[in-house]
């Protein structure tokens, strides 16, 4: 190795810091650049852990862990990886939430690539400013909603940053194959823009044919530069959510993770909640609070997922009903949009409690942005409905949650399942324990992103996700559901990414769109091995 001295010290990809020994400090010119004393990493990760911990809030804890990122990158996956209980809520959401929003105060080091419209017809060029040459995963985000906070322009750029970590925690995707892209058009956020420490392009945002054909320009840079690398559409608003996957999936490899990521992950939950329910997933019924990307992007995946259990599509369809803003989406509806119509039923236009009490939904899935919309009406009425009500508040971050983990199972008197889009604690009612779920994308991506790469997938067609959100259900044990839990410890979360990625690239070949005919399960496990990044020194 070339490097040594104080820039091996220096580089986060390369360094040990205190974990050379004597011989390695020797051997790298390195002596008298380190104190005497040797750790090795789990010294280190201890180190880290104290110091993390005395910081006093969730934001100086990701300040923290976000230049321990940029100082040492193996021992920020070390720490994060071995404690990601505790971790990923830090550095994805909900902190990352706060992260978003306070960027331009908290901004240190630049991270990422940005992407404004001044460098219209200069992208593929601008990307060799890019160090790393063999980028394989990318996260885009243009900001405009970022989780349920709205339109916080180039703040968005925490987005991509934490996804990306995620790939790498959870499915050992090495960080050099990974690029964060802020796709920076402008805000329509005046407060941001009125804000003289903002830094992103200050400008009303691009709409349009002009955003159009930037980001087709930055997709078709991506693809002169990096070949096939996955390309994950992240926190767009729902209209340009689906017209971005509609104009792409069919050509790249590409997914958008609030549609088709959350989709999978919810239809798992509900999956392993039909069972502990004891009730046959075909049978269900379900309700959607909120018509937006997130909700119907589920909806879509259970339609799929309910027609390969035997229902015809219009059977699929006539269990997911959809409750907006407006109330139930129904035909005639003069106010929807595209993705909504295919679950505009014929019938009444109903409130949101009438059309529990109508339906008769044994699942209802939140995913407004709108705290506080489950109710204890709404809860008290599935309950009354349902023997073991299946309820999901998805809303990041926390504070936008429909209901609380807590309220929950107080007013469905402990029977409901329930799962949460960020972290509840677990609570305790009636000297019962209850672990809600949390129904985190990152069950997901990190696997199916890892699947793409290992088993050279072209393309992301919409039958991968019900084969990862299956794969999810499966890992979902007894012992989880006994507390109530719809999907497994986070802690297992290398081994369920594995379980997927393996599934997916076989679900891939099986569909044709591999660059690879096919791989035996022997080749594609030593691929996998070959694909999994290890955080420890080497
Ligand atoms: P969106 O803006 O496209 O849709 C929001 C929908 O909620 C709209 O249909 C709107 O009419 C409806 N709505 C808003 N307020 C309402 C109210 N008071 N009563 C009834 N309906 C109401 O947003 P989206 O992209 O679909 O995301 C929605 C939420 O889902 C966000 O908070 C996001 O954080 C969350 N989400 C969670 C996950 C996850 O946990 N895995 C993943 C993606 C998105």
């Amino acid at each position: 190795m070339s490097v040594r001295g104080i820039d091996i010290l220096r580089d986060p990809s390369l360094t040990h810091s205190t974990a050379y020994t004597p011989q390695d400090r020797e051997r790298l010119g390195l002596r008298g650049l380190l104190p005497y004393g040797y750790n090795d990493l789990s010294q280190q990760e201890e180190r880290v852990l104290q110091n993390m911990r005395r910081k006093e809030n969730d934001i100086e804890k990701y300040i923290f862990l976000s230049a321990l990122q940029d100082r040492n990158e193996t021992l920020y996956y070390h720490t994060a990886l071995n404690n990601i209980e505790e971790v990923m809520p830090l550095i994805y959401t909900p902190t990352v939430g706060q992260a978003c929003r306070e960027f331009a105060q908290i901004f240190r080091r630049p991270k990422g690539f940005y992407i404004t419209p001044s460098d219209r017809s200069q992208i593929a060029q601008i990307l060799d400013n890019w160090p790393e040459k063999n980028v394989r995963v990318v996260v885009v985000t243009d900001g405009q909603r970022i989780l349920g906070l709205g339109d916080l322009g180039a703040n968005g750029m925490g987005i991509p940053i934490g996804k990306l970590a995620l790939y790498t925690i959870c499915a050992g995707i090495h960080p050099k194959y990974c690029l964060p892209v802020m796709f920076d058009v402008g805000t329509n956020n005046e407060e941001l823009r009125a804000d003289p420490l903002y830094l992103g392009y200050p400008e009303e945002r691009l709409g349009g044919d002009t955003y159009l054909e930037l980001m087709d320009e930055f997709v078709a840079a991506i693809r002169e530069k990096y070949g096939n690398a996955l390309i994950q559409f992240e926190d767009f608003l729902t209209p340009n959510a689906y017209k971005l996957l509609n104009r792409y999936r069919d050509e790249v490899l590409c997914f958008n993770d609030d549609v088709q990521g959350t989709a999978a992950v919810a239809l798992a939950g509900v999956m392993a909640g039909a069972k502990a329910a004891d009730v046959p997933f075909r049978d269900l019924r379900i309700m959607f609070l909120g018509a937006g990307s997130a909700a119907t992007g589920i909806g879509d995946l259970m339609a799929r997922a309910l027609e390969s259990e035997g229902l015809s599509q219009d059977e699929a369809l006539s269990r997911l009903w959809f409750v907006d803003i407006n109330g139930l989406v129904v035909d005639g509806r003069d106010d929807l949009q595209p993705h909504n119509m295919p679950y505009a039923h014929k019938e009444e236009q109903l409130g949101f409690l009438a059309a529990i009490r109508r339906i008769k939904p044994q699942v209802l899935i939140g995913a407004t942005g709108a705290p506080g919309t489950f109710t204890k009406d709404v809860v008290q009425l599935m309950a009354e409905q349902n023997e073991r009500p299946i309820i999901f508040a998805l809303s990041n971050p926390t504070s936008r949650a429909e209901c609380t983990a807590q309220q929950a199972y107080e007013w469905s008197q402990g029977r409901a399942l329930f799962a949460s889009g960020s972290p509840f604690e677990p609570v305790m009612l009636n000297d019962t324990i209850y672990k809600p779920g949390q129904g985190n994308n990152a069950y997901v991506f990190p696997g199916i992103g890892l699947g793409a790469l290992a088993g050279k997938l072209t393309l992301l067609p919409e039958e991968l996700f019900l084969t990862a959100a299956k794969t999810l259900a499966d890992c979902v044990s007894e012992e989880d559901l006994r507390f109530g839990s719809l999907y497994p410890p986070l802690t297992e979360i290398r081994n369920v990414s594995r379980k997927i990625a393996a599934n997916v690239a076989r679900a891939g070949f099986e569909m044709g769109v591999s660059s690879l005919s096919a791989l035996s399960d022997g080749q594609l496990e030593a691929q996998l091995d070959s694909e999994t990044y290890v955080p420890i020194y080497d």
